[in-house]
């Protein structure tokens, strides 16, 4: 739990009132004002069914993946804002579930049968054990919780497993503390709604899997008014990345680049061709996941170059 964190404005959501997709006719479970905290108790990406290694993901119901807590309605959040989530504190579980099936993940057409493996956490650090070719091995890697799934109501019917406009599985490692993330409100109240937590996870996820833990969230929300975004913007210490998500990386990779040179544009008040020349210098284009049926980059642009308002103004035209 988190401690000293009790003021006016402090909202609670259980993990057991959570949703399966993102759509138009998802119901609140609570109500918050621009300013609020909420905390959010989150299951794990697979509604917590998996307690042991000899359970395997062919094996679990599916139909229950990545199951986010919430939705919260936000007050005076309509079409058109823009809802700011800032993370504040990520909390989980001690143990995390890294798994692998034929079919499943980047390569798999190269996995032969299903696995699971459940790492210890302690003390800052994910323990990877298990048996190399001829010894026991122990890798540990950095602790690194972040959140897979966060996004709002969207237009239409979309599961918590397909990252889109409205966020959802965007599986990006930066959306951990300190990180800022802007979503388009596309319905009343904005509907947010946050889970799958990893307590690492590298850039692509690519065996399908990163950490997956359960755990809880804190964060605060906040409201910008009129300033429709196309795609969620994360905000760190010294960066905006757009994060366009599409069936084809490709197009993905298109539109975010398109769209980094089109905020370069209006920020420095450079030419397209100048700010096109730029963005080769200054932008990087950066993989988040390539394992969701819906692929996520992201486009980082130093903040020497930018401001929020620069930003969604240059999205918003
Ligand atoms: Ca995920
Ligand atoms: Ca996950």
């Amino acid at each position: 739990m988190f401690s000293g964190v009790r003021s006016l404005g402090y909202i609670f959501i259980g993990s057991d009132k959570h949703i399966f997709y993102f759509g138009p006719d998802i119901e609140p479970v609570a109500t918050a004002r621009p300013g609020d905290i909420i905390h959010f108790e989150t299951m794990d990406c697979f509604a917590n069914q998996i307690r042991s290694e000899a359970q395997l993901i062919t094996q679990i119901d599916l139909s229950k993946a990545n199951p986010a807590t919430g939705p919260v309605f936000i007050e005076g959040a309509d079409r058109g804002d823009v809802l700011k989530v800032e993370i504040l504190d990520i909390k989980t579980s001690d143990k995390g579930i890294v798994a692998i099936a034929p079919g499943f993940g980047f390569l798999g057409d190269k996995v032969k049968e299903p696995r699971t493996k459940i790492c210890d956490i302690r003390e800052n650090y994910v323990y990877f054990t298990g048996k190399g070719f001829a010894h026991f091995v122990e890798i540990k890697l950095p602790y690194r919780p972040m959140i897979g799934v966060i996004g709002v109501a969207s237009d239409e019917k979309i599961p918590c497993v397909i990252p889109g406009r409205h966020g959802g599985n965007m599986d990006t490692k930066l959306i951990t503390k300190g990180t800022t993330v802007y979503l388009p409100v596309l319905k009343r109240g904005g509907l947010l709604a946050i889970g799958d937590l990893h307590a690492v996870m590298g850039d692509g996820e690519v065996c399908v899997t990163g950490c997956e833990v359960s755990g809880e969230v804190l964060v605060r929300v906040d409201l910008i008014e009129d300033n429709p975004t196309p795609w969620p913007i994360l905000e760190t210490d010294d960066a905006y990345y757009i994060v366009v998500s599409r069936e084809n990386i490709n197009d993905a990779l298109y539109e975010a680049t398109d769209l980094a040179v089109k905020v370069l544009a209006h920020s420095l008040a450079l030419s397209w061709d100048e700010a096109y020349m730029f963005a080769s210098m200054a932008v990087d284009i950066q993989i988040s996941q390539i394992v969701n049926a819906v692929k996520t980059i992201r486009a980082r642009i130093p903040k020497e170059y930018t401001t929020a308002t620069k930003l969604m103004e240059a999205l918003k035209q």
